[in-house]
């Protein structure tokens, strides 16, 4: 496939293509962006989403990065990856879009096996810094998966992951031959933290798994991961009940007893492969 362009943001104002320089981001009708110190953008027009929460903040940034630099999480950063590098097109750019990267650990190793240029965007400023900094290799973005600051066709492969997952905005961005990776939680995933947490747990669904389900037609391929999360240390048995929206809901004493108790945690995810229908 040659002859593509290569992928680069466009303006959330005007939608016109951004022109990147050294210390910003600007399209022709004279909207700039700045480019932060660690060398993100923010494409969110006016910083904030409105309706929307701006996503996870430093607490939940620095628990998520705890958890993962521990290598807890191993097992469904490795088999993303793993699912992803088969998806690329060999004979173009290998571009890859990871729509709610946090603070880019699953972006990073996708692209390390795959040998491709990532993109990554998420709402939540805190994340996106934590990415930038660490992942320099990759580009990221504040902007919202509702409105991808991207030319369409631009990607072989879109990801979300636990992450909100607009399937016409994603397939928007792919170009016709590309795959969607969506990674969800199983019914067993962190069945002790909400054990814990909630009086009735299977009353419990994840808000991840309420929305944006509109428009996915069945996947190719599915699979299941599922892992234990060993958590020997109390600091990181907190850490992993912070970086989930449980943390809301629980209570001094629920999060005390996570402390105490959640030694051993089921992780349980289901990673899903979509094409664009014929
Ligand atoms: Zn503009």
């Amino acid at each position: 496939m040659s002859g593509l362009a290569t992928v680069g943001y466009r303006c959330p104002v005007c939608r016109g293509a951004l022109a990147e320089a050294p210390s910003e981001f600007a399209c022709a009708n004279g909207h700039h962006f700045d480019r932060a110190r660690e060398g993100y953008v923010n494409l969110l027009p006016g910083g904030r989403l409105k309706g929307r929460s701006s996503g996870d903040d430093e607490a939940m940034v620095r628990s998520r990065r705890a958890v993962f630099d521990a290598g807890l999480y191993d097992p469904i950063i490795d088999a993303v990856a793993e699912t992803a590098a088969p998806l690329f097109d060999d004979a173009g750019p290998r571009a890859v879009v990871d729509c709610g990267c946090g603070e880019g650990s699953y972006l990073a190793r996708l692209c390390d096996l795959a040998g491709a240029d990532g993109w990554g965007i998420d709402v939540s400023k805190p994340a996106v810094r934590a990415a930038a900094r660490r992942h320099r290799f990759q580009h990221h973005a504040v902007a919202s998966s509702y409105s991808l600051p991207f030319d369409d066709r631009s990607f072989d492969v879109a990801v979300s992951v636990f992450s909100p997952r607009p399937h016409a905005e994603m397939f928007r961005v792919l170009r016709p031959d590309g795959a969607a990776i969506v990674v969800r939680p199983g019914p067993d995933h962190l069945a002790e933290l909400k054990a814990i947490i909630y009086t009735d747990p299977r009353r419990h669904r994840d808000s991840a798994e309420l929305d944006d389900d509109e428009g996915w037609p069945n996947p190719v391929s599915t699979r299941a991961v599922q892992f234990e999360l060993d958590l020997a240390e109390p600091e990181l048995r907190t850490a992993l009940l912070e970086m989930t929206p449980f943390w809301w809901s629980a209570g001094e004493v629920q999060r005390t007893l996570v402390a105490e108790q959640a030694v051993r945690v089921t992780a349980d995810m289901r990673i899903a492969v979509f094409r664009a229908e014929a």
